[in-house]
């Protein structure tokens, strides 16, 4: 099983992952590259970005020159890219744009609908060969997927990021990824901001003297995921990264698992 401890998850190749980590998606520029910047000096060492959000570079100007080692860095190759050579390619790219040796984390952003699986998993295993990723991994993978991807390759597969909030429930994914060791990232964790009007989780936040944000993100990480919520604003970073004073209770996890709503943001056959 990969350990849980407070603060993070040890991957199965030994790297470990900080359970809060700052989701970059739709952050740009010179704003992408000052939110990065504060949540480090926040305290956060976990950054989600990708080659599709444009923002590799400005990530890469905010970590360049601090402790290389003591952050946790995730990027995520298209599908587009999952031919063994692209993927290189497109490895190589992201790593000269984050001025970084290696990635911590490196995601097949979404299945691809073209490429069989063997071969973009070679493509990973001569990353990790090569040291330029640490630890290998997918996204908008379904139980399904993830089985696929087992049977046809020995690289361990650490993780899958997955859209994951209070209103979508993903018990399914969670008991697999348990029984198999694969950690689970959960994406859009405050529903893109939806959580914040839920009735239920508001009440359940009052109750803690804490926002429906915290509420969301705690949950998440009692329900076994790590999180990577966005934000855009110092007050943001601030709250999301402080959720260490407070625990649900049973009941309260229960709670807002059992509200039963499947509300699906991101849908890829869409
Ligand atoms: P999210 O984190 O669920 O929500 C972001 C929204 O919540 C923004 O509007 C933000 O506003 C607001 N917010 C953040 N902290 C808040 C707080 N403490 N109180 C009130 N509002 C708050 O949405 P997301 O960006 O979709 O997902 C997060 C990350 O997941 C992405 O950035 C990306 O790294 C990753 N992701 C991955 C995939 C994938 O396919 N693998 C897909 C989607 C997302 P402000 O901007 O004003 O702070």
């Amino acid at each position: 099983m990969e350990q849980v401890t407070k603060n993070t998850i040890t991957l199965k190749t030994g790297s470990r992952m900080p359970l809060i980590g700052l989701g970059t998606w739709q952050l740009t520029g010179d704003h992408a590259e000052n939110i990065v910047a504060n949540a480090l000096d926040i305290g956060y060492r976990h950054i989600d970005t990708a080659e599709n959000y444009g923002n590799e570079d400005a990530v890469g100007r905010a970590i360049k020159g601090g402790d290389r080692r003591s952050l946790f860095i995730t990027s995520k190759a298209e599908p587009s890219h999952a031919r063994l050579n692209d993927l290189l390619d497109a490895c190589r790219r992201s790593l000269d744009r984050l001025r970084t040796d290696y990635l911590d984390l490196y995601l097949l952003h979404w299945p691809s609908k073209t490429v069989q699986e063997e071969e973009t998993m070679e493509g990973m295993a001569i990353l990790m060969e090569h040291r330029l990723i640490r630890s290998a991994g997918l996204s908008n993978f379904s139980v399904s997927g993830i089985r696929k991807i087992l049977s046809v390759s020995d690289v361990p597969i650490c993780n899958d990021q997955i859209e994951y909030h209070p209103l979508r429930n993903r018990d399914d994914i969670m008991a697999f990824c348990r029984d198999h060791s694969i950690s689970v990232t959960a994406y859009s964790p405050l529903a893109n901001g939806e959580v914040l009007k839920n009735e239920r989780i508001r009440r359940v936040a009052a109750k803690y003297g804490k926002s429906p944000a915290q509420v969301s993100l705690r949950w998440l990480i009692q329900m076994g995921a790590a999180v990577i919520p966005k934000a855009g604003s110092v007050e943001h970073l601030k709250a999301n990264f402080d959720l260490d004073d407070f625990e649900l209770t049973h009941e309260d996890l229960e709670d807002i698992h059992d509200m039963g709503i499947e509300r699906r943001l991101i849908d890829m056959n869409a």
